[in-house]
């Protein structure tokens, strides 16, 4: 486990001039309408996306994935940031912290399963610097522990359904 630091913009125009954004993002938000069927996203927890990326792989390096629902702004420069950073070299794995995503806070990396694949989910303390897990954090923040199909009403409802079986 390593702690990092996003560099300067001016840093990366000295040393990385003008490579491209080869990944891109998935969002699927509340909301949001699916670009395949048409429907609606609905099935998601309130306060609960689940924003990541496709493209990683090509760099030998694990995608990124945010749970939180953010403004979609927010979320493509967390997760832009963190792409540009492994396209530019840095290596990330389960358990590191970055800062510089945010002034006052790092952020963690923990490593989920996302749709058949492994990801590093980028968690975000509350506004108390408190991580998910920690004593006290607060509760809009604990979703960001949920597996990825967790986040799905859906499948909530059929584990409970289930259980009751
Ligand atoms: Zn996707």
């Amino acid at each position: 486990m390593s702690s990092y630091k996003v560099p300067g913009i001016s840093e990366q125009k000295i040393i990385y001039p003008n490579l491209p954004v080869d990944w891109i993002v998935h969002l699927v938000k509340n909301g949001n309408v699916c670009e395949e069927c048409g429907e609606i996203e609905m099935g998601l927890l309130p306060n609960a996306c689940n924003a990541h990326t496709h493209g990683m792989e090509r760099y030998n390096h694990l995608n990124f994935q945010l749970v939180l629902n953010y403004p979609k702004e927010e979320i493509m420069r967390i997760l832009n940031t963190l792409g540009c950073m492994v396209r530019d070299g840095f290596r990330f794995e389960d358990g590191d912290l970055i800062e510089g995503i945010y002034l006052d806070c790092p952020v963690k990396l923990k490593r989920f399963n996302e749709t058949d694949r492994s990801v590093l989910r980028v968690i975000v303390p509350d506004k108390y610097n408190r991580f998910p897990g920690e004593n006290g954090c607060m509760v809009e923040y604990l979703i960001q522990l949920l597996e990825t199909d967790d986040l799905y009403l859906e499948h909530l409802r059929k584990t409970t359904e289930g259980g009751l079986n």
